[in-house]
């Protein structure tokens, strides 16, 4: 059987963290599926439509992944996209706590599914979309944190 793991997430916009994140998680999975979560309450700087466009072109070469989004609940898209574990990255003590209580959380609803958690390298452990967008936004210099030849 195939071993297929989903990166969920915003992706708004993708960085070299999540980079790292999906070229580990090659080296351990079958396929990965990179799927944005569209969250109604939450509003995004990019529009999905850009955001899956950069992660595709930054996996271009790389068939064994794929880019797509979703609604509700992520384990129920698992369920439809044959997916039996969730990739989730891990920069510190902070993003554990809150990583563990959804996993649990994914876990009660349907136990098949596990969450596999892998630490960020420790030059990308600092990167994050919320301050790539901050950096957009107030027109800084961003190249060292988004994957070459994004340009905003
Ligand atoms: P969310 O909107 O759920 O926070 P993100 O798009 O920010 O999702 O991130 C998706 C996943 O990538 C999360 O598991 C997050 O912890 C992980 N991630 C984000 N930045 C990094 C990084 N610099 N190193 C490792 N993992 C990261």
């Amino acid at each position: 059987m195939e071993n297929i793991a989903l990166f969920p997430g915003s992706f708004d916009p993708i960085t070299r963290g999540h980079v790292d994140v999906v070229r580990k998680g090659l080296g351990m999975f079958d396929r990965i599926i990179i799927a944005i979560g569209v969250n109604t309450q939450k509003k995004a700087l990019f529009s999905l439509e850009q955001r899956m466009a950069w992660i595709k072109d930054v996996f271009r070469d790389e068939a064994r992944v794929e880019v797509t989004s979703y609604e509700g609940l992520t384990v129920e898209f698992c369920r439809k996209a044959g997916a039996g574990l969730i990739l989730r990255g891990l920069r510190s003590g902070g993003d554990f706590e809150y990583e563990q209580s959804i996993a649990y959380a994914n876990k009660e609803m349907i136990p098949e599914i596990e969450t596999v958690f892998l630490l960020s390298s420790p030059s990308y452990s600092n990167i994050s979309s919320t301050i790539v967008r901050d950096i957009i936004v107030n027109k800084g210099n961003y190249s060292k944190f988004v994957p070459e030849g994004i340009v905003f």
